[in-house]
């Protein structure tokens, strides 16, 4: 699918999304950097795969809400290669109701989520500036786009991304560099494991959720050739939750 070696730095690629993430552009072509932040044999598992696929893997482990090890990892291989695209994937939730929320709980979502995505952002694309090339995709939340109880600080760290997304869209276009949101609605993974499953698949007009590789190929196709002309926008990914 393409002539020159492609590299692709996935943030929170050991588990969940990220690593069907990291395993479609592998299978697509890509190189793969990828950003976990505890599960070291889970990325280890992930690396070997996408090795299996005969592409590059480099395990990069460091927290995206810490911008000193962001910087520290990241600025020494930026000198050498650019990627041609970032996924920001790297996500928690610490889900409550505001009036009980304590200040860890809200300052921590936003750290990984919405500074997680400045710390990365703001390395990368200074290379790709460079480059006069490159894809940058967040992957936000529908919760972001319509706000849900018990997820005021998710929701306003996913909200505060889509719009932080947009605006680099803006900043950065006239060098190439295309910026969009993929917005998931409920997806079968480790995060959605607490969640009143039942009840909330009642507002799901597709009434089941989604697959990792539902949201991994979306990401794969805004990073691919037929996507060159899109960039700010929002794709949501959510069954019809979101319309
Ligand atoms: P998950 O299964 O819990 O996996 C989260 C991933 O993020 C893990 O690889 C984890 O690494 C990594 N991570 C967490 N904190 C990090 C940090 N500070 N620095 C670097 N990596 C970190 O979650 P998921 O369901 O795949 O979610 C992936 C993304 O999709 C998140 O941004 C989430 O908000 C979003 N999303 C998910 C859903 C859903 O229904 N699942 C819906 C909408 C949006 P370690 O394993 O090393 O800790």
């Amino acid at each position: 699918m393409k002539e020159e070696k492609k590299i692709v730095l996935v943030s929170g690629a050991s588990r969940g999304i990220g690593a069907a993430i990291a395993r479609a552009l592998a299978a697509a072509g890509y190189d793969i950097w990828l950003n976990y932040a505890t599960s070291d044999a889970a990325a280890e598992k992930v690396a070997m795969d996408i090795r299996d696929l005969g592409r590059d893997c480099r395990l990069l482990k460091f927290d995206v809400a810490d911008s000193a090890a962001v910087a520290a990892v990241l600025e020494p291989l930026l000198n050498m290669e650019v990627p041609w695209g970032l996924v920001h994937n790297a996500g928690i939730t610490r889900d409550g109701l505001m009036a009980m929320m304590s200040d860890g709980d809200w300052q921590r979502v936003l750290d990984v989520h919405l500074n997680g995505f400045f710390y990365l952002s703001r390395s990368v694309v200074r290379a790709m500036l460079s480059a006069r090339r490159g894809r940058i995709v967040a992957v936000a939340s529908v919760s972001g786009e319509t706000g849900q109880a018990g997820q005021t600080n998710y929701a306003a760290a996913k909200g505060g991304m889509i719009a932080a997304a947009k605006s680099l869209a803006r900043e950065v276009a006239r060098r190439d560099i295309l910026v969009n949101v993929v917005a998931p609605g409920l997806i079968d993974t480790e995060m959605i494991n607490d969640l009143p499953l039942e009840e909330m698949l009642k507002m799901v007009p597709l009434a089941r959720t989604g697959t990792t590789e539902e949201v991994s190929g979306v990401v794969e196709f805004l990073l691919g050739g037929a996507a060159g002309y899109i960039t700010g926008q929002v794709i949501g990914v959510n069954g019809g939750l979101y319309m």
